[in-house]
Formats: structure tokens, C-alpha cells, sequence
């Protein structure tokens, strides 16, 4: 299964995050945040106790379905009284959620995940990255493979000087990837593809205003 994957963020930066906040209303997610134990109802309730040990009111709590909805505004009204007497909302729920709400909702959000990447699960609790939406795919030309998220130095014209026998010089457990698109290339008789070199990345998709986008 594919999902946005996530991690809470570090005590100390919460903390951090929520000084001179004393009013906190807790929102969680029932999708990809709850599957991986990151937002769910346990997290959030959890999340409630280490407040109130800090000394922090918690005014209230909730899991919306789906936060990254374009009604989770209105999933929040029925909360209205407890959302107006907190200072913030803590928001576990990936940046995607984080975003819909502050945009819906006219309160101060403070995040309590770091959203890491889309990923699939290959047992429980563990993740492949398969895409870190750079905003110009180039697996067009990788035989499918992306070196962005699987190369940890994020290559994507060819392999650093440290592979070695195929392996990562970072990670020696690990394939590099510049091998497998090389013998994935070589297997489809398209190894030419491998000649084109990649332009420097902008790393806002080519756009000219960060966050800004027009398809078509
Ligand atoms: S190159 Fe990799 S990270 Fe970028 S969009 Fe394609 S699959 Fe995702
Ligand atoms: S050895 Fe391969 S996968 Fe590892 S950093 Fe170098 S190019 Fe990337």
C-alpha cells in the first residue's frame, strides 16, 4: 500500500514549537497517519497525557477521516467551541493535512509530524521510498528506476566514483542504484537512454515562483 509517510518530530522541537502556548486542541488523521502510528487515535491520545504532564490544557481532540479533504473545515466546525478557547492546533497529520487546515481555518497550527516521503510498505512499520515528488521525474529515462530517492547522494547522471562491485559506498548492504539502471537499461537494449545528460535540478519543478503552479 502506498502512503504519505511521516514521523513525529523530536519532543524538544514540539516543545519548542508550542512555548508561550498553553491551549492546545489536538487534531489527528484516520489515513495514512493512523496506518503508520504516526496520528491516529493512540497518537493523539498520547499526545494529550505528555501535554497535560507539561502543564499544557488540552481543549480538545479529534481524528478527522481524511484531513487532506477540501471539507475537513467543515468536519472541524462541530469543534468550534474547543477549537476557539485553544491557542493552536496541534496537527498530526502529514504537511498536506497540516496545509488544508491552516488554509481552512483561521488559527495558529503548530505540526507535530515530519512529512518524510511516499512510500510502500514492505512489512509492518517498515517503508521503501519510492518518490519524494521532486517535480521532474526523470524514471523515464532510468528504466523506471528513480535515483532520486534510492541513490543517497540523489545522482541522477550516473554513479558517484564510490560504487563498488555494485554496492553503495554509503550503505554496502545496498545495490547501487546506477548499477540496476545500468543492467535494467542493458536488459531493454536501451542503454543510449543512459547517455542524456540531466540538467541541473530546480527543485521547484521548473516553476518560476516557489509553490506556485499552472498546468496547461
Ligand atoms: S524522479 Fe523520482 S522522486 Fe522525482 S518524481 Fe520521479 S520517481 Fe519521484
Ligand atoms: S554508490 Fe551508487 S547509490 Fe551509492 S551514492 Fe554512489 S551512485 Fe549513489
Amino acid at each position: 500500500m502506498i502512503r504519505s509517510i511521516t514521523r513525529q518530530k523530536p519532543e524538544e522541537e514540539i516543545d519548542q514549537l508550542l512555548e508561550g502556548l498553553g491551549r492546545v486542541f489536538i487534531v489527528g488523521c484516520g489515513t495514512c497517519v493512523t496506518l503508520t502510528n504516526t496520528g491516529g487515535t493512540p497518537e493523539v491520545a498520547d499526545m494529550g497525557e505528555e501535554l497535560a504532564e507539561k502543564g499544557k490544557l488540552s481543549t480538545g481532540k479529534t481524528v478527522l477521516p481524511v484531513a487532506c479533504d477540501h471539507l475537513t473545515g467543515e468536519a472541524l466546525k462541530e469543534f468550534g467551541q474547543q477549537i476557539s478557547q485553544a491557542d493552536v492546533l496541534l496537527i498530526m497529520t502529514c504537511a498536506f493535512g497540516v496545509q488544508t487546515i491552516a488554509r481552512q481555518l483561521k488559527k495558529m497550527v503548530v505540526p507535530a509530524l515530519d512529512t518524510l516521503f511516499i512510500g510502500k510498505e514492505t512489512s509492518v512499520g517498515e517503508f521503501n521510498e519510492i518518490c519524494t515528488q521532486c517535480g521532474a521525474c526523470i524514471i523515464g529515462e532510468t528504466g523506471g528506476i528513480c535515483p532520486v530517492t534510492s541513490c543517497h547522494k540523489g545522482l541522477v547522471n550516473g554513479p558517484c566514483g564510490g560504487t563498488n562491485d555494485g554496492k553503495c559506498e554509503i550503505d554496502a548492504n545496498k545495490d547501487c542504484v546506477w548499477t540496476l539502471i545500468y543492467n535494467r537499461l542493458k536488459e531493454l537494449d536501451c542503454l543510449d537512454t543512459m547517455r542524456k545528460y540531466q540538467k541541473p535540478r530546480n527543485h521547484h519543478g521548473g516553476e518560476p515562483t516557489p509553490g506556485k503552479w499552472k498546468l496547461n
